[in-house]
């Protein structure tokens, strides 16, 4: 089995605030314990090479991943930077073809179910999740990776 993943759920500080994930005992299990071939993604870090660093909300929640407006909590526009890693890490994925993908859910960029927009939590994906769905992939986070 090949999964796509979020890096943060294999542990890597690549989050923000700088701080390892912690993953649920299930999730652990599947990773180990399907004998998959696992690759992992993280736009935001590769976006901008650092962590910790100033955290991102999204400031609209368009039907197109293209009409994304993504910014730091303080209001500075990073769409254009996280876009061109969101594309280029989708890309990577469409080229590695996983039978799973799971991403970390709530995040702007990874966020599957739920994600912030301006400091509301609202149904929706993140930029990431919204091109690999506009790209014909289903997408599982942490809590539903099993589910049908
Ligand atoms: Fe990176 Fe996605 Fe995890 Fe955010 S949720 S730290 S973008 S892998």
């Amino acid at each position: 089995m090949k999964i796509a993943i979020s890096s943060c759920l294999l542990g890597l500080p690549c989050r923000y605030d700088g701080k390892i994930v912690s993953v649920s005992l299930e999730l652990q299990q599947f990773l180990a314990s399907s004998h998959a071939e696992i690759v992992a993604f993280c736009p935001e870090f590769a976006a901008f090479h650092s962590s910790p660093r100033p955290p991102i909300r999204l400031v609209d929640l368009p039907d197109s991943a293209k009409e994304y407006h993504i910014e730091f909590h303080d209001k500075r526009a990073v769409t254009d930077a996280l876009y061109t890693e969101c594309t280029t890490s989708a890309e990577a994925v469409k080229q590695y073809n996983p039978d799973v993908v799971i991403l970390k859910d709530g995040s702007p960029v990874c966020g599957s179910t739920k994600v912030d927009v301006k400091g509301v939590w609202k149904e929706g994906r993140g930029l990431f999740a919204q091109l690999l769905y506009e790209a014909g992939f289903v997408i599982k986070n942490e809590e539903n990776f099993n589910e049908d």
